[in-house]
């Protein structure tokens, strides 16, 4: 984990032939940041939500109790790349009512040779309005070719920076297209150089978590027994006792969901 961030999902750029559709699935205990760069998204959710997502715009969906989505890349752009990140809630808010926020006016800092959009948190002195639950940051970084920019850090948060485009030299070392470079609290600063090309780095950072968590296929739970009652309340989600009450129903295009697996035969630790 960084801080809170506990999973990186870095897809494209693809070619728009078949586009993505993914359908219904469940997640709780956690959130999810959608941040698109090339492409569209249909979102819709349990909770009503439907919202198309383009580049620029950030789609963050609180899971908490538990909820369901589908995602479908839409007719249009050529080339689809975005990434998804999930964000762990700590234990006091795992179970929190679940909610959908859409942002399309992030706050952006220009400075010589890069610009800064302020996804999640703080950075530069300017703050997001996203909605967080742990001491966190989020930041894309359009950097220049051929540039050196040094960046100051939170003593207290450790750091990740992925490439999603091109590829940098982050504190002199070499970090290719989706690798991530991380640095442990009690930095000051960073430094990123840049070759010849435009690269486009997701800096995430956050305090040490101090909690382990639980993490199993789109759920965050605190043992495995809640796991186990989460994946069987989703698999039987259409009974009105159980799985409908935690997960709820929508309708879209896709008109399919996406049976939980098998669990392994142990019982799941958190780590
Ligand atoms: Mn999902």
């Amino acid at each position: 984990m960084i801080g809170p961030w506990c999973f990186v999902d870095h897809f494209g750029p693809t070619e728009q032939t078949d586009g993505m559709v993914v359908a219904a699935h469940p997640h709780t205990g956690l959130q999810t940041v959608t941040w698109l760069i090339e492409g569209k998204i249909e979102h819709r959710d349990s909770i009503g939500s439907v919202q198309e997502i383009n580049p620029g715009q950030l789609n963050l969906m609180t899971a908490g109790f538990g909820i369901s989505h589908s995602e479908v890349s839409q007719q249009g752009p050529q080339r689809l790349h975005a990434v998804q990140l999930w964000v762990a809630l700590p234990k006091e808010h795992i179970d929190t009512a679940p909610e959908f926020e859409h942002q399309d006016d992030l706050p952006k800092v220009e400075q010589d040779g890069f610009i800064a959009t302020v996804l999640v948190g703080e950075f530069l002195g300017q703050a997001a309005k996203t909605k967080t639950f742990s001491p966190m940051m989020g930041a894309e970084l359009r950097i220049k070719a051929n540039s050196k920019i040094e960046l100051p850090l939170e003593l207290a948060f450790e750091y990740g920076f992925m490439l999603a485009e091109g590829s940098a030299l982050v504190n002199r070392q070499e970090v290719m297209t989706s690798g991530l470079f991380y640095t442990d609290p009690g930095q000051s600063r960073v430094v990123i150089e840049t070759g010849d090309h435009d690269v486009i780095v997701l800096m995430l950072g956050g305090e040490p978590f101090g909690e382990k968590i639980l993490m199993w296929w789109n759920f965050i739970a605190r043992n495995n027994e809640e796991i186990v009652e989460q994946r069987e309340q989703w698999n039987h989600h259409l009974n009105q006792e159980t799985g409908l009450k935690r997960f709820g129903k929508f309708e879209d295009e896709i008109g399919e969901w996406i049976p939980a697996p098998d669990l392994p035969n142990v019982t799941l630790q958190p780590r």
